[in-house]
């Protein structure tokens, strides 16, 4: 076949004919010129697993300080992965010049890199993966110095934040796999940083900036380490255009008006369809302003869960009064305005032909002037405690039996 990046015919093309000829991978050059790698990787080149047979046994070196933070750093990101003997770290290929800065750090440690090429039954099809392998036992071989001092904490948490955060409109959002390493990271954060998180009760550990301040502090503290990595500091201030995304759910729920002249005094049920829209800028990496599966995790958890086949009025003191639409999206919207700090407007329908559309304070006016107080209007404290009242205790004194009366 004929190479379309040099011209050359070859037998078959390859990552070494194509890294020295265009330094494009086999992945990139079927994007390039849009052709499926089934065309491209015969049969035999397809891996079931990845070989190990042609990777370094150690020790290669003694891992050094940048070596030991960056791979604490990947580990905390959650990238790297056990597989059998070997150990590897998965890229994407969007971004693979920061896999090549990774490999480039990592070297102490034997890393290869390789992209292998599975076929994926259920979409039919050729699919690729990039990945850096090394033995397993180079990571932990009693080669390395028995007492090393910690990585260097800027580094890892650098490396960290280059592969695991993500930026929802000025906000950074930062998940970890245990509640000890978001514990750790958020002591960690504030003491050598300066910068305030919040935890989001997410289902697993998830740290967010606390304000748009703190995001930008963090990215600024760790400017020089940021900008030692490929693509990572653009990332992080994109130049990309601004798009709303949106979902739909629905939820059945009933619920009735207190003190409604009409109908709606019933309890009476119905199916709600929410629109929640997000507006952010496309991320360079996920070409992705928010993945819709987390809108679609957050949306459910924190919304369709709790009302679906219950009575609104029943689902929490915010609609015991009056579960009206207009009520109801207030409430969703201070549901939903901490994981979505990008959200900018709600529509419930509550029948296809009676909807509202609501835009609430932004997450930081919310965070500073706390919920609707219309929300809160059974819960607040000082109901009961007008001068108002005083007059309904006085007939109640006077009208009182001795007996009656506890005090
Ligand atoms: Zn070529």
């Amino acid at each position: 076949m004929i190479c379309n990046e040099c011209g050359a015919m070859v037998s078959e093309l390859d990552n070494g004919h194509l890294l020295a000829c265009s330094g494009l991978t086999l992945q990139e050059y079927a994007l390039r010129h849009v052709l499926p790698l089934d065309l491209l990787v015969s049969p035999d080149r397809i891996k079931t697993d990845t070989a190990q047979a042609d990777l370094p046994l150690m020790p290669v070196a003694v891992p050094d300080e940048t070596a030991r933070a960056v791979l604490a750093g990947l580990r905390l990101a959650g990238k790297v992965h056990d597989a059998g003997p070997l150990c590897f770290v998965e890229g994407e290929v969007s971004w693979l010049d920061l896999l090549f800065c990774d490999l480039a750090q990592l070297a102490p440690y034997g890393f290869r890199f390789r992209q292998e090429y599975h076929y994926a039954p259920g979409s039919h099809r050729v699919v690729a993966r990039n990945r850096l392998v090394t033995q397993k036992r180079n990571l932990v071989g009693p080669w390395l110095p028995a007492r090393v001092p910690p990585p260097e904490q800027y580094l890892k948490y650098a490396v960290y934040l280059a592969h695991a955060a993500e930026l929802h409109a000025g906000f950074l959002f930062l998940p970890f796999a245990s509640d000890d390493e978001a514990d750790e990271a958020a002591e960690f954060l504030s003491r050598e940083l300066d910068v305030n998180t919040r935890p989001l009760a997410a289902g697993t550990p998830l740290l967010r900036t606390l304000t748009r301040a703190d995001a930008t502090r963090l990215l600024d503290r760790l400017r020089s380490q940021l900008e030692s990595m490929p693509g990572v500091w653009p990332r992080f201030h994109p130049d990309t255009p601004e798009i709303t995304v949106s979902k739909e759910v629905v939820f059945d729920s009933a619920h009735f008006l207190t003190d409604h002249p009409a109908r709606c005094s019933n309890l009476h049920g119905g199916r709600y369809v929410l629109h929640v829209k997000v507006r952010g800028q496309v991320d360079p990496v996920t070409g992705c302003v928010l993945d819709y599966g987390y809108l679609k995790r957050v949306v459910n958890a924190r919304v369709v869960e709790r009302f679906d086949h219950h009575t609104l009025n029943y689902a929490g003191p915010e609609l015991a009064w009056r579960s009206t639409t207009e009520m109801l999206s207030m409430h969703i919207w201070e549901q939903l305005i901490d994981f979505l700090p990008g959200l900018t407007e709600l529509t419930l329908y509550e029948t296809p032909q009676s909807w509202c559309q609501y835009s609430g304070p932004d997450l930081e006016t919310w965070q500073r002037q706390g919920s609707q107080p219309l929300l809160g209007r059974f819960t607040d404290p000082a109901l009961g405690h007008s001068p108002w009242r005083h007059p309904l205790r006085t007939l109640d004194e006077r009208y009182a039996t001795p007996q009656a009366r506890c005090d």
